[in-house]
């Protein structure tokens, strides 16, 4: 990152690692090499692109739990619209801080939606009383605003005993923590996890019929049509693989980082569970604090108002109102987040000058 640039966005986007960078050139080839070829080709070029797009489906795969297969889409939010589809009998249930992509998904399809409420913590109960006649239940892994992470594999269960599908938007835990237990349709993305964007994955576990909501050429074993990319595929694979790797080394940089940061900004509040938390998410809030003021006083950090998807619309966010927050303590309220490229001396530069912005105001 340039020098006087410091990235504290993680939720919203991440860069892209070297290694999937790298995994994705001999696929972007022009004329002078047969990297660019169609892998639902039956030529050797084609071939040869196919086979990269299965190395990498093992490599998403093995970030996923046994018993199923994946299926690449453009990203999470066509994961989530197609896993919705799958919903036997209509009726959806999901928590109160789901992402947009999952309450307008359901929507879409004319399902009645109902809301499980979430704690001031940010955490779903998971013996909290299921609607009758749900068909498909979604609670996401870590939460993309303020970072709980949810008990997902009981919910799993309670939606099951329910005669109920469990899907779980892992896109902000996949490759990070331990895959979500128990779900029967999981929706991830490259870009969140050091790969590209453009390219996500539905993992459906064997046995749960789904349908496709593409009609096309019928690749993806008929499921997702459309020609797939092999270097996005492949950039995905390596990241994949990469985060495989790294789980417990990056897991405990972000730790350190957000204990640092903690311990710079220790005047704030944290919104959501102390404890049940990815580190890599620290979502804070300072009593007056003026966020447009901020946010230009310190122009040269990427930091968040609450999700990039619902900022700018100066509606305060809807996650932050679920854990039952005030509009004004909304809005006092910033999303910082670490990856595994931030320094401590980015963490210690950005929160310092946050803090004496802050301070500028009188808050
Ligand atoms: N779900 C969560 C929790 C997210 O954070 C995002 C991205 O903002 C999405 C879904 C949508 O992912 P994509 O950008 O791949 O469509």
């Amino acid at each position: 990152m340039a020098s006087d640039f410091i990235y504290l966005d993680h939720q919203a986007t991440t860069p892209l690692a070297p290694e999937a960078l790298a995994a994705m050139l001999p696929w972007l080839s022009g004329p002078e090499a047969p990297g660019f070829a169609n892998p639902h080709s039956m030529h050797r070029a084609g071939r040869a692109a196919a086979s990269a797009v299965e190395v990498a489906r093992e490599q998403v795969a093995a970030l996923l739990p046994k018993g199923g297969r994946v299926i690449f889409t453009s990203g999470a939010t066509e994961a989530i619209n197609q896993a919705i589809r799958a919903n036997p009998r209509g009726d959806v249930a999901c928590s109160a801080i789901e992402h947009s992509a999952v309450i307008n998904a359901a929507v879409a399809t004319g399902a009645a939606l109902h809301e499980l409420p979430v704690s001031a913590e940010g955490l779903v109960d998971p013996e909290v009383d299921l609607p009758q006649g749900v068909g498909l239940v979604a609670v996401m892994q870590v939460n993309n605003e303020i970072g709980t992470i949810q008990p997902v594999a009981r919910l799993a269960e309670r939606a099951h005993d329910a005669g109920a599908l469990f899907l779980c938007d892992a896109v902000q835990g996949a490759g990070k923590i331990a895959p979500p237990e128990g779900a029967d349709l999981i929706a991830i993305t490259a870009h969140k996890l050091y790969g590209p964007k453009g390219i996500g994955a539905l993992w459906v576990r064997d046995g749960v019929a789904i349908a496709p909501f593409m009609a096309g050429g019928g690749q993806e074993s008929g499921l997702r049509s459309g020609t797939l990319s092999p270097a996005l595929c492949a950039g995905f694979g390596a990241a994949a693989a990469l985060a495989k790797e790294r789980m417990d080394t990056d897991f405990q940089h972000l730790s350190g980082l957000a204990g640092l940061a903690r311990s710079i900004l220790h005047r704030w509040t944290v919104n959501g569970s102390e404890e049940a938390r990815w580190p890599g998410n620290l979502n804070l809030r300072l009593d007056g604090l003026n966020f447009p003021r901020l946010l230009s006083d310190c122009r040269d950090i990427a930091f968040s108002a609450g999700s990039a998807c619902g900022s700018g619309t100066g509606a305060p966010s809807r996650v932050l109102s679920a854990i039952g927050l005030q509009p004004a303590e909304a809005r006092n309220s910033i999303r910082i987040g670490f990856g595994r490229y931030t320094t401590a001396q980015e963490v210690e530069t950005a929160c310092r000058a946050l803090e004496a912005a802050a301070q500028a105001q009188g808050v």
